[in-house]
């Protein structure tokens, strides 16, 4: 979808599935193992907020150019639930036909007949959560599957006629070295996959993990150690038809995660089931995680989420500057200026100024983008943009 379409014409919609069949001892998601007749709840629930949303004069306005089920682990669910749900918002709001429909699955949790009936009932892009190709990594992580389940999960989409396939893998693991790190990504290149996420490790405070790192009963690899895994996978990915297009994200040429972006636009989107978040006509609005609390309010006809939070047009601008800022393209001056009737340049001035005498961020013409040290030391840029 070409980047000048206004942004109500390529809005995103993300249905949070809050399940998984064991929480991973690293993950601040929304997410539990379900319990007796979870699902039938959570269906329909959903179903209720869709109604009571596509009524909605905002809603109405939107033309959504990605539907993204995402969780939790989404393939936990039947999948022809999968299929009901994601049939029932097609026709309830407005949606591109040329949509880009991804859905995430967790090896161990998914088979060739489910991957059928998720194919047939529309998702063309699936997001396979596979984290590391090392077994003994995996069980540190609390994974409930195998490395060699993650390649059979690949195998079995690619033969239900899944084209754009994208994998999830973690580096900076507690014990992990360069080497291992190494190992996961040349399995991981193997397996040609059209979309890679690389995310380094961040420990969710409350978690059990930043738990055990703060009682020292593990340790994640020195600083030294996650650069060398930097370096290995700008060599490894160098040699791909991989282009970086987003901090940790490569693609294909043509098969960027649409809906993805749609986030780092800070563009619109609506959010559907417990946890889910929306943001569409200068306002965001977030549902509370908990299932009971969002059965009760969609089934009296609520849209589920708490009063808005409207961000002014400055701390909007902001924002959009340093979600922007993790698109390898960088953000252009000239579509700023249009939406928020602010001048990069001006706005920020001599911290700009400096950014660029450091050489953190560089111009491309119009598009303002992190340079290669800038992409190494991107948190600490956007701490100075915020
Ligand atoms: S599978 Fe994903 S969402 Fe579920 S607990 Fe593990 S990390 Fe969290």
């Amino acid at each position: 979808m070409a980047e000048h379409t206004p942004l109500a014409q390529r809005a995103g919609l993300y249905l949070h599935v809050p399940f998984c069949q064991r929480k991973c001892p690293y993950c601040g998601f929304s997410s539990r193992p379900p319990r007796d007749g979870d699902f039938a709840c959570y269906f329909k629930a959903v179903l209720a907020q869709l109604h009571t949303v596509a009524r909605l004069p905002e809603i109405r306005e939107l033309r959504f150019a990605s539907v993204f089920f995402g969780g939790g682990t989404p393939s936990l669910l039947p999948a022809g639930m999968l299929a009901s749900l994601l049939h029932a918002c097609t026709a309830a709001l407005n949606c591109a036909a040329d949509r880009e429909i991804s859905v995430e699955v967790n090896p161990g949790t998914i088979g060739a007949p489910a991957l059928q009936v998720l194919r047939k009932a529309g998702f063309n892009r699936l997001s396979v959560g596979v984290q590391s190709f090392c077994d003994a990594e995996l069980r540190r992580l609390g994974r409930i599957h195998s490395a060699a389940e993650a390649g059979k999960a690949v195998a079995m989409a690619r033969a239900a006629g899944f084209a754009n396939i994208s994998l999830d893998l973690m580096y900076g693991l507690p014990g992990q070295s360069a080497a291992d790190w190494q190992h996961s990504l040349e399995a991981a290149l193997a397996l040609e996959p059209q979309h890679l996420a690389l995310y380094e490790l961040t420990p969710e405070a409350g978690t059990p993990l930043a738990a055990a790192l703060e009682r020292g009963a593990i340790r994640l690899p020195e600083e030294d150690e996650v650069l060398a895994m930097m370096a290995i996978t700008r060599r490894l990915m160098a040699g791909t038809a991989l282009a970086r297009y987003e901090i940790s994200n490569y693609a294909r040429p043509g098969l960027q995660c649409r809906h993805n972006l749609n986030y780092w636009e800070n563009g619109f989107y609506l959010g559907l089931g417990p946890g889910a978040v929306s943001a569409f006509g200068g306002g965001r609005f977030a549902i509370p995680p908990g299932l009971t609390r969002y059965r009760e309010r969609a089934a009296s006809g609520q849209p589920a989420w708490d009063a808005g939070e409207r961000l002014d047009r400055e701390a909007a601008f902001r924002e959009t500057v340093i979600m922007g800022l993790r698109m390898i393209r960088g953000i252009s001056a000239a579509a700023l200026q249009r939406r928020f009737a602010l001048d990069l340049r001006r706005y920020y001035g001599p911290v700009l100024e400096r950014l660029l005498a450091q050489k953190l961020v560089v111009w491309h013409g119009d598009l303002l983008a992190l340079s290669d040290s800038g992409l190494l030391l991107a948190n600490q840029v956007m701490a100075e943009l915020v």
